[in-house]
């Protein structure tokens, strides 16, 4: 049955998978959604081996949102493609959502993301053939929803994203703006638990970019998210619960004057 607004939605469909949020006050309300352990990862190439991450540990609690800074080619994607099931680490365990997403299969990786995950990049990947509405509801149909109800429900996220009155509108027809805000309804239209955003303001200009920002807290904070957020841009940062900096292969805690100094 369909629910009435996407935040009855993502409760609903989360609360059915998920016995922490069940029971909140047994489970207690910081239980870790990300747990990384001595992670390491290292490419091999025709040069030699990269290594870019050694022992690296993260743990992110339930509701957080953590923003990751540092130089561009420090291993800030390939951290959260690890995390987000799109790339395997060489060793480590990588408990995301309850799941150890180093041990599985492709197949069940693709489960994993469709489920829990809602991914966003600096660049939209709207497919241009289609509506706004159809672009966010595609991973409804992928996972084999009826037609009628997926455009019910990218309905809803657009509204939900202030966008309702571009529904039939394709990519091309929006601002780069819009288009960041139409990806984020598509990311989030399967109630994932969390969100994996990589530089999603990156590619916008000053006020756009804050405005695309704001949406995200609004929704991390409506649909009980918890967000990684890579970003090179420090005020944007230290909006954010916590900000840590990749270098070196090392998260370190960065303690930005809005967050203080208890990083
Ligand atoms: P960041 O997001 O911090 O800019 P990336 O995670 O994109 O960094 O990349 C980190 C480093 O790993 C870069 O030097 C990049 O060239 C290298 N790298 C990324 N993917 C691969 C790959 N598939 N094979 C070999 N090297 C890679």
């Amino acid at each position: 049955m369909t629910q009435n607004t996407p935040a009855a939605a993502s409760q609903a469909s989360r609360t059915a998978r998920d016995p922490e949020l069940r029971a909140p006050s047994q489970a207690g309300r910081n239980s870790p959604l990300v747990q990384v352990q001595n992670l390491s990862k290292v490419y091999r190439t025709a040069r030699g081996a990269l290594t870019l991450f050694e022992g690296l540990d993260l743990q992110i609690e339930l509701g957080e949102m953590v923003a990751i800074v540092g130089q561009s080619g420090a291993g800030k994607s390939t951290l959260l493609h690890i995390l987000g099931a799109l790339d395997a680490p060489s060793s480590g365990t990588v408990y995301c959502a309850s799941t150890n997403v180093a041990t599985l299969s492709s197949r069940q990786a693709a489960a994993f993301r469709n489920r829990e995950i809602g991914y966003v990049w600096q660049f939209h990947y709207l497919l241009p053939e289609f509506t706004a509405q159809e672009n966010v509801a595609m991973p409804l149909l992928a996972r084999g929803m009826g037609r009628a109800e997926a455009m019910v429900l990218a309905a809803n996220w657009l509204r939900e994203v202030d966008l309702e009155d571009r529904a039939t509108h394709r990519p091309g027809e929006l601002s780069g703006g819009e288009q960041q805000r139409v990806a984020l309804a598509r990311a989030l239209v399967n109630s994932p638990r969390l969100l994996l955003a990589d530089e999603p303001t990156g590619d916008l200009d000053g006020t756009t970019a804050g405005r695309v920002f704001e949406l995200i807290q609004r929704l991390h904070s409506n649909h009980g998210l918890t967000s990684v957020l890579v970003t090179h841009n420090l005020d944007l940062a230290a909006r954010c619960s916590r900000t840590l900096r990749l270098e070196n292969g090392r998260l370190t805690p960065v303690a930005t004057p809005a967050q203080g100094a208890g990083n």
